[in-house]
């Protein structure tokens, strides 16, 4: 097979060139990586079950009419998307109070917000992804006010979506990072999801026991990272549900 073109690799995924113009093949690692990669580890398997669950919500989010990058998934480790132009942001959405805000604001992590919070970081692991406003984004022209606009409107629709596929499994989608892209289709572009939807962006807390099924139990060593996101992929009907053994096996 002849040899593919890397196109970027990043600290959980490699990108290469697709097979057909417009494409990228999406590869993702075992490698976690947490606080701008100063804490890093390879987890087994946890790539694997990052490609099966970042399918699941990308298939789910087209199904209920919410555009992404998402063409299909290739094999194990590897997914085919649309080549975009990612905005360079993190759009976080926050249900509850955790991590970074609670520490800037002093909220109690768990603490139940008012209504969902829109964040902006700006991308840029030098400087540690800082959080930015949107006077920040459009004085420097990293997105258009139309583009904020339809960036809220996407974030909130996974904000719903995700929020009611995790309650449907007892989950608590605390708080969770999406990616942005532009796709151009002759004179129109548009935006759409991209990047990854997985436990590695999300916080995500068993309602029962308040557990932590999410990328938090690597910051914070709570245990097994592994074992948590295929709690996640079982409880979603992405791994089968039978006691099989420890390391994830993948239904087709
Ligand atoms: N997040 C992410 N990538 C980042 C920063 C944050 O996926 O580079 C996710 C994180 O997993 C959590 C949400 O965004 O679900 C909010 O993260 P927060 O700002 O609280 O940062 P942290 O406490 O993780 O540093």
């Amino acid at each position: 097979m002849a040899r593919r073109k890397k196109i970027y690799e990043g600290k959980a995924k490699i990108l290469y060139e697709g097979p057909e113009p417009g494409t990228i093949v999406q590869y993702f690692k075992d490698d976690a990586t947490a606080f701008n990669a100063q804490k890093k580890d390879v987890i087994e398997g946890k790539g694997v079950l990052n490609n099966r669950l970042s399918e699941f919500f990308m298939v789910g989010l087209a199904d209920v009419g919410v555009p992404t990058h998402f063409l299909r998934r290739l094999n194990m480790r590897e997914q085919l998307v649309r080549a975009c132009e990612i905005i360079p942001l993190e759009i976080i959405v926050r249900n509850f109070a955790a991590g970074s805000m609670s520490q800037r604001l002093g909220i109690e992590e768990g603490t139940r917000l008012p209504r969902p919070i829109v964040e902006y970081c700006f991308k840029d692991d030098s400087l540690g992804d800082p959080l930015v406003s949107e006077e920040h984004i459009l004085a420097f022209n990293w997105a258009t006010q139309q583009d904020l606009d339809d960036i809220i409107h996407l974030a909130l629709r996974v904000n719903d979506f995700l929020s009611g596929v995790m309650r449907g499994v007892g989950i608590r989608l605390v708080d969770f990072k999406i990616e942005v892209g532009r796709v151009y289709e002759g004179d129109f572009q548009r935006l759409v999801v991209a990047d990854e939807i997985s436990p590695d962006s999300c916080r995500l807390w068993d309602i029962e026991t308040g557990e932590k099924l999410d990328k938090d139990v690597f910051r914070r060593d709570l245990g097994n990272l592994t074992d948590a996101y295929t709690e996640v992929a079982k409880r979603l009907g992405v791994l089968p549900k039978t006691n099989g053994p420890a390391k994830p096996r993948l239904i087709n």
